[in-house]
């Protein structure tokens, strides 16, 4: 069987060049820590944490590969990296990435591209993004756990083009404290391992999940984390009492037919070990990825308004600039072009006359795509109280947001991404469109805040690389996934 003989040590999948060569961990300075390190818990277990570069760390800077952070360090650290510390973590590093996030194959950076250690010597492949280099580090071997931030699919679709699994949690679960951000109301912090138990093990046997963070206003309250928890069942049941749903909207036609396939045996392993498949629809997932590219941006340039030379980041060649000049000094020479890029989409899609036909638009697609995953799943979502049954209120688009159809699923399948890693010589000759594309199967669960993981599968065996398949799950059912993804892998 080929999941069987999959293997799952991708320590021993053939690297083909020295480890320096893949430009994972950003040339960072070790900086003296300036508070005590964490009280190691008794159940802390010594292992190897890769830092995404945009996560604050003590003892080294933080600069989200942008050259207007300099060589910033930050005055705190990131709750989550004193967490896993906590728990056992020793920091290998700072890891390379797209600038503040934004990108799909960590080659906007102000260090140079990452490059993927599954590709023969002679070729420069995509690494995925925006945290290509944390996946890289797990990838080659030089970090057990690294972390990740995922707003449209950054942990994700890395864990994909390198065979390793990515996890991004439900929305509000991991504290975002200390993590630069880049679209507040989609940004989660992701965890990426070569298989699923360390971070099952982490995030739930540590009980990560159920820490709430004052410091981070949208970490979910404990008894809000209590009210969902009750509502998920933690163990996931025999194969034969699941249904799992096969996105038809994710069939698109750029799908590379050999990932076709992966899907398809995929789907037929679960089948044949009992789990039920169905195809359900997901109407508005075409909207989806318009819509992320206007809230994305929209957010990102009202976050990064605050690099202005005086705040954080560093000074034009004019030190003595005031005002506008110090301003676009600043932001002129330390942001990079796709930075610029979206600061400029943001701006304008927020812009009075812009705001009703994007901003807000992308805002109701938003709610459609939240409505047709909370359609199609048995599990009610555990944020929304449930709704007294009243036929007054009732009209033909309240029906509608009721569950539909005859069957409801536990989980989605869908690959992660359309194609293989492509080279980073194509992705220079693509125009920005193009590029953006290629988060079209990994942004309707990050508009829902579901949670989702990527897993390697390897069907076609001559196929230099693996193909990454995603799960989805209804809101706080992690657990369940995480589980269920240990099994396909
Ligand atoms: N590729 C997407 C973007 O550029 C997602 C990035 C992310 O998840 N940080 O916005």
């Amino acid at each position: 069987r080929w999941n069987a003989n999959h293997n799952r040590s991708i320590g021993q999948l053939p690297l083909r060049r020295s480890q320096s060569t893949f430009n994972h961990f950003v040339a960072s300075t070790k900086l003296q820590p300036v508070s005590p390190p964490p009280q190691l818990r008794p159940d802390a277990k010594p292992f190897r944490l890769a830092v995404k570069d945009n996560i604050t760390t003590e003892g080294f800077p933080t600069q989200c590969a942008s050259g207007i952070l300099g060589q910033h360090a930050s005055p705190f650290e990131a709750t989550i990296v004193r967490q896993l510390r906590a728990r056992g973590a020793s920091i290998v590093g700072k890891t390379n990435m797209d600038e503040f996030g934004m990108g799909s194959h960590s080659t906007h950076s102000v260090h140079g591209p990452v490059r993927n250690p599954l590709a023969a010597t002679d070729e420069d492949v995509s690494a995925g993004g925006s945290s290509g280099g944390s996946a890289v580090a797990v990838a080659v071997g030089d970090a057990d756990v690294a972390l990740g931030t995922d707003t449209g699919g950054s942990v994700r679709l890395p864990a994909a083009y390198t065979g390793i699994v990515g996890y991004k949690p439900s929305y509000g679960m991991l504290s975002r404290f200390g993590v630069v951000p880049y679209a507040n109301s989609l940004d989660t912090v992701g965890l990426l391992a070569r298989d699923v138990e360390p971070i099952r093990s982490l995030v739930f046997d540590t009980g990560l999940y159920e820490e709430h963070d004052p410091n981070d206003p949208t970490s979910l309250r404990l008894a809000t984390r209590q009210r969902c928890s009750k509502a998920c069942s933690p163990n996931l049941p025999d194969l034969s009492q699941l249904t799992i749903g096969i996105p038809v909207e994710y069939n698109i036609a750029e799908l590379d037919p050999s990932i076709r396939e992966a899907w398809v045996a995929t789907a037929s392993v679960l089948e044949s070990q009992g789990a039920r498949i169905v195809p359900v629809s997901l109407p508005s997932t075409k909207e989806a990825l318009c819509a992320y590219y206007i809230l994305a941006p929209a957010e990102a340039s009202s976050n990064l308004a605050k690099y202005d030379g005086v705040r954080y980041g560093i000074r034009g060649s004019e030190g003595d600039a005031v005002g506008e000049t110090l301003y676009s000094e600043t932001r002129g020479a330390g942001f990079g072009a796709e930075v610029k890029r979206r600061i400029l989409l943001g701006t304008y899609s927020l812009s009075s006359e812009a705001m009703d036909n994007y901003f807000i638009q992308a805002q109701r697609i938003r709610r459609l795509i939240q409505r047709d995953f909370d359609r199609v799943f048995k599990l009610d979502n555990p944020l929304y109280e449930p709704r007294q049954f009243d036929l007054s209120e009732m009209s033909s688009d309240t029906a509608l947001e009721d569950k539909q159809g005859p069957v409801q699923v536990d989980f989605l399948l869908s690959p992660t991404a359309p194609t293989y890693p492509p080279k980073l010589s194509e992705i220079q000759k693509r125009s920005s469109v193009d590029v953006y594309m290629n988060d079209v199967l990994t942004v309707p669960a990050s508009l829902a805040g579901l949670p989702a993981v990527s897993v390697p599968v390897k069907v076609d065996r001559s196929h230099q690389f693996p193909v990454g398949i995603q799960l989805i799950a209804q809101y706080w059912d992690d657990r369940r996934l995480l589980a269920l993804a240990d099994k396909v892998m």
